[in-house]
């Protein structure tokens, strides 16, 4: 097998598979995808792997949670002896830095969970003895996964340590704090966590910024930002929490979001507002039009049908009503429903504070 192995929301295959077809396209590698509704899989076959996978970078990718080049489709395993299949399909394949065994994030496959974390202690020594797996993780090597489809099916994959998750099923960790006002606040969090790099997280998250968060009740976001010791202005008309404004760095405003101007210029904005995407895209593009705002992180709901048209359409809109180059990073997070998350940033501020 050549080709990718993505992972995304159970239900979001039709947006994983249009992106990554439409994407191949304008990249040079025409192909197709293979997917089932709800699996949390895409596979992107018929295309030459390396070159695919090197001119999609994870990060430029919206619904994927997750991106691996296919090694092998391994079908009719023999339960009693697992390991000899992967053996043959990495017969005279390289060397590994470290070792995933997991499933997609699908009802299905979830009772998959033991099964992957009994093999993967079978496995991992079994791959060392043969020298196809290093003593202790090595991240100069790429990443091997078995992703179990079923008891018997197995998906063999490798991941650039550069240009992959490093989380099984490509599903982040985060504990949410008992103070945090409300869950979304992991929402943000991950948003952090997963759009920004660790230098742009360090340079442009700092104690004394300011910024303005639209739709903030009950004060999720607020929260995570003020724990930067960033100052808030918290727009909405509903409460906040008390935890919120315990912080005493928020500023609870009652006002409509669309319609609240920034007294001066903001380091941040953020907006979780539930409106239309068109309409959220315009606003946010409005701000960064009147330097409202340095860096932004927003929310973008999608309930409609054609999902993968409007997050086009959407992000065209923000870009070119923003009306001057930004940089523009956008994912559907693990902590997103049925919508995705966008980063924006100017990149002379940015290049000013790296
Ligand atoms: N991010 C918040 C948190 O972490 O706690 C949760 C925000 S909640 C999903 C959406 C909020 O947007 C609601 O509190 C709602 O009152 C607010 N909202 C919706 N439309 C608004 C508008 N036009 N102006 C201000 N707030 C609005």
């Amino acid at each position: 097998a050549d080709g990718l192995l993505c992972y995304c929301r159970p239900g979001f295959e039709p947006e994983l598979a249009a992106e990554l077809s439409e994407r191949a396209a304008e990249a040079g590698f025409p192909g197709y995808a293979r997917t089932e509704r709800n699996s949390g899989y895409v596979q992107f076959l018929g295309a030459e792997g390396l070159g695919l996978t090197q001119a999609l970078p994870l990060h430029t990718l919206i619904f994927a949670r997750q991106k691996l080049r296919l090694i092998a489709d391994l079908t009719g395993m023999d339960p009693k002896d697992r390991i000899a299949p992967i053996f043959d399909a990495l017969a005279g394949g390289g060397r590994y830095g470290d070792l995933l065994v997991e499933h997609p994030d699908s009802d299905e496959a979830k009772p998959l969970a033991g099964l992957a974390r009994a093999f993967g202690n079978a496995l991992r020594p079994a791959l060392r003895q043969r020298g196809l797996l290093t003593a202790k993780e090595d991240p100069r090597l790429p990443r091997l996964h078995v992703c179990f489809l079923d008891g018997d099916h197995a998906l063999l994959a490798a991941g650039d340590v550069r240009d992959s998750s490093p989380w099984p099923s490509g599903v982040p960790r985060l504990r949410q704090s008992s103070e945090a006002p409300s869950r979304s606040a992991l929402k943000l969090e991950e948003a952090l966590l997963t759009l920004l790099t660790p230098d742009e997280r360090e340079r442009l998250i700092k104690p004394g910024m300011n910024a303005a968060d639209l739709g903030a009740a009950p004060g999720g976001w607020s929260w995570v930002l003020a724990r930067q010791h960033i100052r808030v202005l918290a727009i909405d008309n509903g409460p906040l929490a008390e935890s919120a404004l315990a912080t005493g760095i928020i500023e609870h405003i009652r006002a409509d979001g669309f319609l609240w101007t920034p007294p001066k210029p903001m380091d941040w904005m953020v907006c979780d507002m539930v409106e239309s995407p068109r309409r959220v895209a315009t606003r946010m593009a409005e701000w960064f039009a009147n330097d409202g705002c340095q860096h932004s992180v927003f929310n973008l709901k999608l309930p409609m049908k054609k999902r993968w048209d409007e997050t086009r359409m959407c992000l065209d809109l923000f870009e070119r009503k923003a009306g001057k180059p930004l940089v523009i990073r956008a994912k559907q997070l693990y902590h997103d429903r049925e919508e995705i998350t966008v980063f924006a940033t100017n990149p002379e501020a940015r290049a000013r504070a790296l």
